[in-house]
């Protein structure tokens, strides 16, 4: 028997390998590697591409993430020590990034038939120290954004995306909230005052190592993000900021810059795999996400168990089948040990996010499984019965 692997990059050598080359060996030939022409020419292709002004490329999406928040507070938006609601079954670094720029992130419970935020929780999560909304598009679903970036402009709250998993995910109804902006499209990095993205290799665009970007139509963060990346300094040798070193290298550039043509025809093919998936599924013990369309760009396919034991059984079953999976995320953030003494972890009561920890199963998806890999992935999870042993 195959075994249909749980990702793998192998289709960015076979279709990209020899552009791939000479980008670096453009990269090697210009004796200049960091934030030269190639991280100028994608930070303006990837804005470009999500619709916003400015893009800064940093060194990883954490980074993103802090450096977008740290920027606010050094411009004045927000101070330490203020609240940002966040969702509360989203990737640890999600959380680091707010606790490392010193605000207090409050865990708001998803809607679970979306893994998303749940915009109609988010009035009971405000306090007097509420400032911002951390909206993450999980697993390639963008956020109900009408909803909550109504929401926030009622209650003069920032907003920020964390669309590290979110490339090119695309609003299929734009709301009056964003009717001024006369845009025609609207893709994740377009909704807040600013994105945060990631580039680790098994994202939807991925570099060939680590890599991140801010992006924002906000002349003011543009600069300080870009100035708090190169230790504080936006003017050689003069330190406004106490910064870190952190920005991203013309070699991931150059190697992005030849892989960002092909991100909306590898998301296409996400949603293909995923209206496959969704179509051909049929096994009551098994919940699926419900829509396969532009606003999903299917980073992670995630279905769900009816509880853990199922999971259990469900991941062995597969795995025997030879259909690898993964689980996003065993552990949410508010259970880990690194933030076992904060009050904002210890005294909240998150059900849904802690059942869809126990619940959650991902399967194989991205642009490398062939028709053959679906289909065994698919007769796979139809075959299996909770109730059979096997
Ligand atoms: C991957 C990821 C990050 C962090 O990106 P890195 O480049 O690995 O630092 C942040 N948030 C989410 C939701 C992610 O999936």
């Amino acid at each position: 028997m195959n075994s249909v692997p749980f990702y793998s990059l192998d289709y960015v050598s076979d279709s990209l390998g020899s552009e791939l080359s000479s980008a670096f060996d453009a990269v090697q030939k210009s004796g200049w590697f960091i934030r030269g022409r190639f991280c100028q020419q994608f930070e303006t292709a990837f804005a470009g591409y999500c619709g916003v002004k400015h893009g800064v490329g940093v060194g990883n999406g954490l980074d993103a993430l802090t450096l977008m928040l740290r920027a606010e507070i050094e411009l004045g938006r927000l101070k330490k020590g203020d609240e940002v609601l966040v969702p509360a079954n989203t990737f640890i670094a999600t959380i680091l990034g707010i606790t490392s720029a010193g605000l207090v992130p409050v865990l708001v419970e998803p809607d679970e038939t979306t893994f998303n935020l749940d915009p109609s929780r988010l009035a009971a999560a405000c306090t007097a120290k509420t400032k911002a909304i951390m909206v993450v598009h999980l697993y390639g679903r963008l956020a109900a954004m009408n909803q909550i970036c109504a929401f926030a402009k009622e209650r003069n709250l920032r907003v920020f995306e964390d669309a590290a998993q979110a490339h090119g995910a695309e609003l299929s109804t734009i709301g009056t909230i964003f009717a001024e902006s006369g845009k025609a499209q609207m893709r994740a990095g377009a909704f807040g005052d600013a994105a945060a993205f990631s580039f680790y290799p098994t994202k939807n665009l991925g570099a060939l190592g680590d890599a991140g970007m801010v992006v924002t139509d906000d002349d003011e963060l543009a600069k300080v993000v870009r100035a708090l990346g190169n230790y504080g300094s936006a003017e050689k040798y003069v330190n406004r900021y106490q910064g870190v070193n952190s920005r991203l290298d013309e070699l991931q550039a150059a190697l992005l810059l030849k892989k960002l043509p092909q991100l909306d025809c590898w998301n296409q093919r996400r949603r293909e795999i995923a209206a496959r998936y969704i179509a051909e599924i049929k096994n009551p013990a098994v919940i699926l996400p419900k829509t396969a369309t532009a606003d999903h760009v299917f980073h992670i396919f995630a279905v769900r168990a009816e509880s853990a034991a199922a999971r259990v059984q469900l991941q062995q079953f597969l795995q025997a089948r030879g259909v690898e999976s993964m689980v996003h995320y065993p552990i949410p953030p508010h259970l880990q040990e690194a933030y076992c003494n904060e009050p904002w972890a210890e005294n909240v009561h998150l059900p849904i996010t802690e059942a869809l920890a126990k619940q959650e199963l991902s399967l194989p998806m991205g642009p490398y499984l062939t028709d053959a890999q679906v289909a065994q992935v698919i007769e796979a999870v139809n075959a299996f019965n909770p109730n059979a042993g096997f």
